[in-house]
């Protein structure tokens, strides 16, 4: 369903990277312990962590590493899952709600330690704000932070009011925002390249234009051919996105890709990018379709919005986001910018995160469009599970994930349609 290329596409990151390390691709057969096909942070983590605990590891990416929605994205690392966490209480109650929920504050925590750990570099920086158009809106915010503070014993958010808010974000569009002080920002192909630097060192090989075209299970493990060459391995880990379409149909049918965009600006005056967000941090607000932007070490402001169903994207996705951009910062009318990119996010029905295993077939997907911190989360479920200890596996193995009704045809008009109804819901 999906075009692959050879090479990343035209976005801010890779325009930006400097020289990308071009991984060898397949050309051999090879046996290892975990065999993991996708390179973007599922398969990185996860791959990482299995790495670290002696593993022998071997990642298969069909295009470049991070080439897809991890190195596509808004770099926002926000605590929490696309579907909130009311969908995961109702499934699994909310003790077992309560016991995931730690782990994305893990993460989280983990996000910040990891990079100084191993010596890399990810333009870290912290704090995000939720803000509210609508006055309702406001409500759910307060309510959002009683609940995390009551429920969840999460203490990081803080309430701004409108007279407030110019401490924090230069844009007349909010009436109020929650700080969040556990959030952060991050450049995402910085992660990702150096995920897989570590992991490298660490005896993992990653080959990059090296598509795995099927999977079969034998009596000793998997075995996955690509074009030139193929790996066994006793364990498989699918981390593939909404791209896992022919390589596993179960998997796919519980996906539906959705399209999503944004821009990055030219450098700014250095004064008015900091006057953008004072205290430096990101920004997402609470729409059903949210926009969201921060601004980079470079002066740029990355803005993404909008989203667009049968998995295309606008021909011009500067002119499609430029009015929102304006909508938030009218300061900026007329903006030059330099970059304007699209990618792909694996939805699940109910937003909820699909992650599992059949055997010692596992994999990671369905997290939605908010993948940063909810991929590490899910990675650690599974390698710990690949080492042994199940328990935060089980708990994704408790939600329940269905198959779009009609499949790939009807799933996607079935969706728009809903979706509509949900935007001209933010509109009043
Ligand atoms: C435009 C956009 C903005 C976003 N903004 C944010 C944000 O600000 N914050 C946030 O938390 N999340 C955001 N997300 C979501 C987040 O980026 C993803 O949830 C996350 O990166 C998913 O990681 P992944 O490893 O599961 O998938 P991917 O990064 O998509 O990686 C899957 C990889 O598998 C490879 N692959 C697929 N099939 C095969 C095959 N057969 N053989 C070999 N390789 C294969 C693909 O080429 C791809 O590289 C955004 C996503 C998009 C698209």
């Amino acid at each position: 369903m999906f075009k692959q290329s050879a090479q990343h596409i035209g976005t801010y990151y890779a325009g930006t990277y400097g020289q990308i390390p071009l991984r060898p691709h397949l050309q051999e057969a090879l046996d290892c312990d975990v065999l993991i096909v996708g390179a973007g942070f599922s398969g990185l983590h996860t791959g990482l962590r299995l790495a670290l605990a002696g593993k022998k590891v071997v990642i298969l990416e069909a295009s470049r590493l991070a080439w897809a929605a991890s190195g596509r994205n808004g770099g926002q690392a926000l605590p929490g899952w696309s579907c909130d966490m009311p969908p995961l209480e109702k499934a699994l109650g909310l003790e077992r709600a309560k016991r995931l929920w730690d782990s994305m504050v893990w993460a989280a925590d983990e996000m910040r330690a990891l990079p100084e750990r191993h010596g890399f570099d990810i333009d870290y920086r912290t704090g995000a704000l939720y803000t509210a158009v609508l006055p309702r809106r406001v409500r759910q915010l307060q309510e959002s932070l009683e609940e995390a503070e009551q429920k969840y014993g999460y203490q990081q958010l803080s309430f701004i009011p409108k007279e407030q808010l110019s401490e924090w974000i230069a844009s007349p569009r909010y009436l109020a925002a929650l700080h969040d002080a556990g959030a952060a920002h991050l450049n995402p192909l910085k992660l990702a390249q150096g995920l897989a630097a570590t992991l490298e060192a660490h005896g993992g090989r990653i080959f990059e234009q090296s598509k795995a075209i099927n999977w079969q299970e034998s009596a000793d493990g998997y075995r996955v051919r690509t074009e030139h060459g193929e790996v066994r391995g006793k364990v498989l880990v699918l981390a593939c996105n909404a791209y896992v379409d022919g390589l596993d149909r179960e998997l796919a049918k519980r996906l539906l890709p959705v399209g999503s965009y944004q821009v990055a600006t030219a450098p700014l005056d250095p004064e008015l990018a900091r006057s953008l967000f004072p205290k430096g941090t990101c920004a997402i607000d609470n729409q059903f379709v949210p926009d969201y932007f921060r601004v980079t070490p470079d002066n740029r402001l990355l803005f993404g919005g909008g989203c667009t169903y049968l998995g295309g994207i606008p021909d011009d996705v500067p002119a499609a986001t430029r009015p929102y951009l304006e909508r938030v910062f009218p300061q900026l009318r007329g903006v030059q910018i330099d970059y304007g990119w699209g990618g792909h996010i694996d939805c699940t029905m109910h937003r909820t995160p699909d992650v599992g295993r059949d055997g010692q077939k596992y994999w990671l997907q369905g997290f939605s469009g908010h993948g940063i911190l909810p991929t590490l989360a899910a990675a650690r479920a599974v390698s710990d599970a690949i080492l042994g200890d199940a328990e935060l596996l089980d708990l994704y193995q408790g939600l329940d994930n269905p198959r779009f009704p009609g499949g790939d045809l009807l799933a996607a008009p079935i969706e728009a349609v809903g979706k509509a109804w949900y935007r001209l819901r933010d509109l009043f």
